[in-house]
Formats: structure tokens, C-alpha cells, sequence
């Protein structure tokens, strides 16, 4: 089998994916144009769900082995102002030996790498290990319904789901998880022209925010996933009139985190807002948290587990030298796999700087050392 013709093959497939805009929600005909490729190159089985979710599998050569997935996403991020973009964002235009377009690194590029490490074993006559099924959900940049919809209707057991989120070539063992949370501070509401008789929750919140921006740096740190992060993000009164104080204003809080519970988040933030009237809230469910002690992660996979011992060399083996090990920035749906205690890797030839950005690219270069790295995993996992 001619790898140039692989790579090319892979290449044109991105570019139809990019060409092919799918927003949360708009991902049907996306669908359709992964599905009839997948048929096209001879996938034993290509089905869609009721969430618009396609799947793809080829037969092992030890089919009561569980499943070895790769997973994308369907759907992309809005690209925003189009004069901002080197070329047009749907383009998919080969740019420095880069393809460029909205969702070319997060996730199209690498999607077509998935599907194609599949393809490269069926021109060369052979059969994966296990079975290998392509997973393209719907609605990650937005909550990832679809992934949810996937794992909870899952009919078969699988050994190990390879996130395709943009790692560099690198090992992705995990990310941090997200809590989220208002922080409300009551006072008492009077016309404005009087403060002198209202207790102005501003102030408040003011101090609170200056006191959080000292303290985040205490927040623990995980040995692999990184410190503990705090973004204050929205900021909301009760009032819309511009000459009364508030009765109460509040800020929604985004922590990232590996090392902490919510019980000592609220005790950090409680810390922080001192004596002044105060409630915490779930930001997701407008409720107060359970007490829980647990820690809470996103997803990680340990680097001396099996799994990642077995990929590692095999993507090594594939690549020509040795995946470094590393952890993801931001979240993915890889989270909402935990709870089924399937074990989840990143791997994936798009930088992480990529996702998301006006100008979003993928190196050429780098999907052929990925697709090498991919079909000796599906050859060996
Ligand atoms: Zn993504």
C-alpha cells in the first residue's frame, strides 16, 4: 500500500469535512458525508443513531475482544469574524504545508485520521486486533449530548477510547475537571440618591475578587494535570434599574481542577467572602452542592496503567520514536466516559494552540506521523 496515496486520500477527506460546516446542531450533513466515506472504503458496519451520532467498525481479527474506539466530534466552534481569517474559514486551503479552516485541527483533520488509519489496514489486506469502531458524536462544543447518548446506549464492551483532541502527537492522559458556581452576596436595596441606607453587595463582591485574584495561587496542584485554576466569568445584579442598589449581585465562578473537592472549594471561597452575607450555589443546577470530600477530575489515565503502557509503544512503534506524555488544557468528552470506567488516551496530530482561533490550521506533516502511529495501534491494541 503507497502511503503517499493514503496521506493524500486523507487530505482531500479533510478538506470536503471542512468544507462541510457543521455547528452543534447542524451536523447532519457532516454525518452523511463521513458515513458514505466510511462505506466507500469498505467499513464492515456504518450506522447512524437517533442523536445524529455515526459510527463506523471494522471486524478484528478477535472479535470477542472488547472494542478498541477512536472518538471525534461532528460538530465545531463558530469561526467568527471571516476577515480575521487568512483564507476563507470553509475553504480548507493548503496553506505552508497547513490545512486552514474552522475545525481543521478541533476536530476534522484529525477525524480523518481516525477513519483512515481504518482504511490503511483494509488496502493492505489486513484485519485489527480487535475490533476497531469510528466514533463521531454530535455536540461536544456544546456539552456533549452526544457523547452522553453514546456510552449510555453502548451494546458492546470496550478496551480503551482514543480521543482524537488535538495532543500534538503527543499522549493526552487526561484533564482537569470543571465546577462551577455562584457566589451571591445579599445586601439591602435602597434608591440610589440614599446609599448611605443600603447595604451595597458591590462592595462586596469587589473585595471578594481582589482577595480571590491573591488567593488562587494557594489552590493545590495536581502532579500531572496541573495547579487548580479560578476564572471569575459572569456578573449579574437583581436589578436592571440604574438608580437602585442591588439586593443581591453575584459571580459565577470556573474552576478547573484534579485536587479538589467541592467541599474545599466552598471552604476556600467562604474564606474569601468573610463575614458578609453570602450563598454558594451549583451554577448547573441553581442548587446548594452535596457534601462531598471527592476529588474531582475530568478524566486520568495513569501513565504506568496497562493501556497506556500498550499504546505508547505501539504509537512509538508506528511513529518511529516515543509519544511524550502530557494532559490537556481544556475539557472534552472523554469526561462524560468515566463514570462507565472505560479508559480514555488522547492522540491526535492537531496542536492544542490551534482549537478554537481565527486562522485554525493543521500540519500536513504531522497527520502522516499520526496515521503511521494509528494503524500500529489498530494493529496491536
Ligand atoms: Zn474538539
Amino acid at each position: 500500500m503507497g502511503w503517499e496515496k493514503l496521506l493524500g486520500d486523507c487530505i482531500n477527506f479533510t478538506q470536503r469535512l471542512v468544507q462541510t460546516p457543521s455547528m452543534p446542531h447542524e451536523e447532519g450533513t457532516l454525518a452523511e458525508l463521513v458515513m458514505a466515506e466510511m462505506r466507500r472504503l469498505g467499513f464492515d458496519e456504518v450506522w447512524a443513531d437517533e442523536m445524529g451520532n455515526v459510527n463506523g467498525r471494522l471486524f478484528g481479527q478477535n472479535r470477542e475482544l472488547p472494542a478498541l474506539v477512536l472518538n471525534s466530534h461532528l460538530d465545531h466552534v463558530d469561526p467568527g469574524d471571516p476577515a480575521l481569517w487568512p483564507v476563507p474559514p470553509f475553504s480548507g486551503e493548503i496553506v505552508d504545508g497547513r490545512i486552514v479552516g474552522r475545525g481543521a485541527a478541533d476536530i476534522k483533520g484529525p477525524l480523518a485520521v481516525q477513519v483512515y488509519s481504518m482504511a490503511a489496514l483494509l488496502r493492505m489486506g489486513e484485519r485489527p486486533y480487535r475490533d476497531v469502531v469510528f466514533s463521531g458524536v454530535v455536540q461536544e462544543e456544546i456539552g456533549g449530548a452526544g457523547a452522553k447518548f453514546w456510552v449510555e446506549n453502548l451494546d458492546y464492551e470496550v478496551a480503551l477510547v482514543v480521543l482524537g483532541e488535538p495532543s500534538d502527537n503527543k499522549l493526552a492522559l487526561g484533564h482537569r475537571g470543571i465546577v462551577q458556581m455562584w457566589v451571591r452576596f445579599d445586601g439591602r436595596s435602597a434608591h440610589a440618591s440614599v446609599p448611605q441606607k443600603a447595604q451595597n453587595p458591590n462592595y462586596a463582591l469587589a473585595e471578594f475578587l481582589a482577595r480571590l485574584q491573591t488567593a488562587q495561587s494557594e489552590l493545590s496542584s495536581h502532579p500531572h494535570l496541573g495547579p487548580t485554576t479560578v476564572s471569575p466569568t459572569i456578573i449579574e445584579v437583581d436589578t436592571k434599574s440604574p438608580n437602585v442598589t442591588p439586593a443581591w449581585t453575584r459571580v459565577l465562578l470556573d474552576f478547573r481542577t484534579a485536587s479538589e473537592s467541592t467541599d474545599s472549594l466552598q471552604a476556600f471561597v467562604h474564606n474569601l467572602a468573610g463575614d458578609w452575607p453570602h450563598t454558594i450555589a451549583n451554577a448547573w443546577t441553581d442548587a446548594p452542592f452535596p457534601a462531598s470530600d471527592e476529588i474531582i477530575y475530568g478524566y486520568y489515565t495513569p501513565p504506568e496503567s496497562a493501556v497506556v503502557q500498550k499504546a505508547q509503544a505501539l504509537l512509538a512503534a508506528g511513529m518511529g520514536w516515543e509519544p511524550a506524555l502530557t494532559s490537556y488544557q481544556f475539557a472534552t468528552d472523554g469526561r462524560h466516559f468515566v463514570p462507565y470506567h472505560i479508559p480514555i488516551i488522547g492522540c491526535s496530530p492537531a496542536e492544542e494552540a490551534q482549537a478554537h482561533i481565527a486562522g485554525e490550521s493543521i500540519s500536513i506533516a504531522k497527520m502522516a506521523d499520526s496515521l503511521r502511529g494509528h494503524v500500529q495501534l489498530l494493529r496491536a491494541f
